[in-house]
């Protein structure tokens, strides 16, 4: 039988350190590609796009009412035709005359204002309204909404459904978007099983697979399952190898702390070049980080709270780099806490919370209980509060970081 080892041989590295490590690996993205730009809400745009044309290009009418010449005055105009948004007409328009015009059609030339039809009366051919009219009163003026040759979205920007429609409006059919990464994701253990298989006595039910391509796909890359690999060595050197083929980042779960079923970090140590292999933090100490080539593979711990706290906290930034995004880390802000909370003595902590906007400031609420296989912990948590190590309790209304890692309500 296999003697249990003591000690880790695996140095713990800083957080810091790990997180430098990690965004080094992933500092070039994949590659891009073309899509069609209504598909590309939520990606990442690989190339600056610029005005080709002036928007609109003539002016327009922003009413539903009458296009006049502001410089004959308040004397009544003889309507001489109607233009509607579309229909296409050229007309100029001679002093003394106006002509019904509809929001979003061209101006026609002469006319340098229009007049909205509640201020109107028109009798037997002839306009009249109320008050003066001022040159370039309701009208949209050539390039008013963008300039050609203006900067209209960097490189890097992540398209809002508002950048869809501004790039449809400047007829841009096809845009070269960052390409997704493909993410591989094992479970491990000879006690997890399938949640829809009976589970026998020791058991538990694989949380973490579903977890983690859930998050993997929330962070914007594809997900590809290897199922539960059994503490077999064989077996899962053969499943991280599939993982590698098949995919641009591996992500195993379990299989890395001292147990003697612990397979996981000598096979990347055999597999690849490690970069870490311990971290001073809490939940997921246990976390490894190796490459191949360009394949980075992250082994994260079973526990399911710990392997989603470390995906979010190393992994995750890692992905959104590799896929162009030149902001790939949640934004830290500084949050009261509403309930107290006790820090690790010797790791920085990064507890659930959720926090809400109250009074003028954003308010933590710890979601209980915070054991690293409590799952529960992790239900409508937006934030992970940043809990520098010590032996002080932070009462009630302290200030501490938190990372925002979900909507605030
Ligand atoms: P390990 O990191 O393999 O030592 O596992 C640590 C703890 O997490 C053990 O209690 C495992 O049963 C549990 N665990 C491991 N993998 C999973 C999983 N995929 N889903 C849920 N719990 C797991
Ligand atoms: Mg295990």
């Amino acid at each position: 039988m296999k003697e249990m080892q003591r000690e880790s041989q695996w140095p713990m590295v800083s957080v810091a350190d790990a997180q430098a490590a990690i965004a080094a690996l992933s500092a070039t993205p994949l590659g891009s590609e073309s899509i069609v730009t209504h598909h590309g809400a939520g990606r990442i745009l690989a190339h600056t796009v610029h005005a080709h044309a002036d928007i609109p290009a003539e002016p327009r009418a922003t009413v539903d009412g009458y296009a006049l010449r502001s410089s004959d005055g308040t004397t009544p105009r003889r309507v001489v035709a109607e233009l509607t948004a579309g229909d296409g007409q050229q007309l100029e328009l001679a002093p003394g005359t106006a002509v019904r015009i509809m929001t979003g059609a061209p101006l026609p030339m002469g006319a340098d204002a229009a007049i909205m039809v509640e201020r109107t009366h028109e009798s037997a051919g002839m306009l009249t309204f109320t008050g003066t009219v001022r040159a370039g009163e309701c009208v949209l003026p050539v390039a008013s909404d963008m300039h050609r040759g203006e900067l209209v979205i960097p490189a890097g920007a992540v398209l809002s459904a508002g950048d869809v429609g501004l790039l449809a409006s400047m007829g841009i059919k096809h845009i070269s978007v960052f390409r997704r990464p493909v993410v591989a994701v094992l479970s491990t253990g000879d006690e997890v099983y399938e949640y829809d298989e009976p589970i026998p006595f020791g058991g538990v039910r694989d949380a973490n697979r579903h977890a983690l391509l859930a998050a993997v796909q929330a962070a914007g890359c594809e997900g590809i399952s290897l199922g539960i690999a059994r503490d077999d060595e064989a077996l899962q050197r053969m499943k991280i190898r599939e993982g590698l083929m098949r995919a641009d980042v591996l992500i195993t779960s379990g299989g890395v702390s001292m147990g003697t079923r612990d397979f996981i970090k000598p096979l990347l140590a055999e597999l690849g070049t490690v970069h870490f292999g311990r971290i001073a933090f809490k939940p997921g100490k246990p976390t490894m980080c190796a490459s191949v080539g360009q394949h980075i593979m992250f082994g994260l711990p079973g526990n399911p709270v710990s392997s989603l706290v470390s995906f979010e906290v190393f992994v995750r930034p890692a992905l959104r780099r590799l896929q162009g995004d030149p902001h790939p880390h949640r934004p830290q802000v500084q949050v009261t806490l509403a309930d107290p909370i006790t820090p690790s003595p010797d790791r920085p902590e990064y507890q659930r919370a959720i926090v809400s906007w109250q009074g003028g400031q954003l308010v933590a609420s710890t979601t209980g209980a915070q054991g690293s296989s409590r799952l529960l912990s992790m239900r409508a948590a937006n934030a992970l509060l940043v809990i520098a190590p010590g032996d002080e309790r932070l009462a009630v209304g302290s200030m501490v970081d938190a990372l925002i890692v979900g909507e605030v309500r």
